[in-house]
């Protein structure tokens, strides 16, 4: 295992608070290291891992880190919460939770703030995936914090998806929308320890049945469903195991990187909606009269598609 200095670490830190940044001088800044590391990135596991909260997410990304170090894995974890109006704190308050994991010279935990724009998270984290691959981890872990879009946003830009559930029954998880449950490409059904643990095996049997009714995204793919525990460690390498076959599965058929590619293109696609977007905002031409004819949309006194051509038309400097 390779050992990092504190000016490496620095450096990494560093670059991720580039990466993250809205400044206008930043984010060119930003852009030149991505081009300039861009040769150096590609190579790790992107995985994300979402669930509701107390399900147990901290403590296994803890727990699954430690053993993937031992395993000589170099593992990065990067938090998203797109649309939460939660500030830093309460994410810091759970990366206390990973302090242990923190202090292992070969892990990386970066809390990120929450944002204010979905789009601007999305990209900011892609690059901050690309930053920790250039620094060499070959496991980036993405956890969503907060609920909402965060878990189809993060879906975009990982190879796999891992859901983390209670040990509760299906028709006890109302939170769980089933489209998030669509996304997973494993689901753990922790805290498989104690007197919980007949409660998890139950859940996780009753998972895996409801699971085979739904066509996987993956054909390569069966959606596999685990008990485990982060506390105690159960199951956890059979989790990396699953990674690794996951990984070498689709890296045979070529669906890994058609997949890649289409992420790619899908992140091009919501680059050029969200800069159009903010340019159209900020002209001076739309700016002045945004707040009047929103108002005159919404008291009824101009249909939404007529206002839109007009706006559209004060951006491009056309007449209409
Ligand atoms: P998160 O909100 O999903 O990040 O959940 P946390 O990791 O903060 O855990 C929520 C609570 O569940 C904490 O009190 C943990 O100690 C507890 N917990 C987490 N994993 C396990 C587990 O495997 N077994 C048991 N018994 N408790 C767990």
């Amino acid at each position: 295992m390779r050992l990092r200095s504190r000016q490496t670490e620095r450096a990494l830190a560093r670059a991720v608070t580039l990466v993250e940044s809205t400044r206008t001088d930043h984010r060119r800044e930003a852009e030149r290291l991505i081009e300039i590391i861009l040769p150096a990135t590609g190579g790790a596991t992107r995985i994300g891992i979402s669930g509701p909260p107390g399900a147990g997410k901290s403590t296994f990304i803890k727990r699954f880190g430690l053993d993937g170090i031992e395993r000589s894995h170099r593992v990065a974890v990067l938090a998203v919460d797109p649309g939460s109006k939660r500030g830093g704190g309460a994410i810091l308050g759970d990366k206390t939770r990973m302090t242990e994991l923190a202090r292992a010279p070969a892990a990386f935990i970066r809390p990120s703030s929450a944002g204010a724009q979905s789009g601007g998270v999305a990209r900011r984290t892609r690059e901050a995936i690309l930053v920790c691959e250039a620094a060499g981890f070959d496991t980036v872990v993405v956890e969503t914090v907060g609920a909402g879009q965060s878990e189809t946003t993060v879906a975009e830009m990982v190879d796999m998806f891992l859901l983390i559930l209670p040990p509760a029954a299906g028709d006890e998880l109302q939170g769980i929308k089933r489209g998030i449950v669509e996304l997973a490409d494993l689901v753990l059904i922790n805290k498989a320890d104690g007197e919980l643990e007949e409660h998890a095996r139950r859940a996780a049997a009753e998972y895996a049945n409801a699971l085979r009714l739904i066509r996987p995204a993956h054909r390569e793919w069966q959606v596999a469903v685990r008990a485990v525990s982060a506390l105690t460690g159960s199951g956890i390498p059979a989790v990396w195991d699953d990674i690794g076959r996951f990984r070498a599965a689709l890296e045979a058929s070529g669906a890994w990187t058609r997949r890649r590619a289409e992420q790619a293109r899908v992140a091009l696609w919501a680059e050029i909606g969200d800069n159009l977007l903010e340019r159209f905002r900020t002209a001076p031409t739309v700016a002045t009269r945004l707040a009047d004819i929103e108002r005159e949309v919404t008291d009824g006194r101009r249909t939404p598609a007529a206002a839109a051509r007009l706006l559209l038309a004060a951006f491009l400097g056309e007449r209409l």
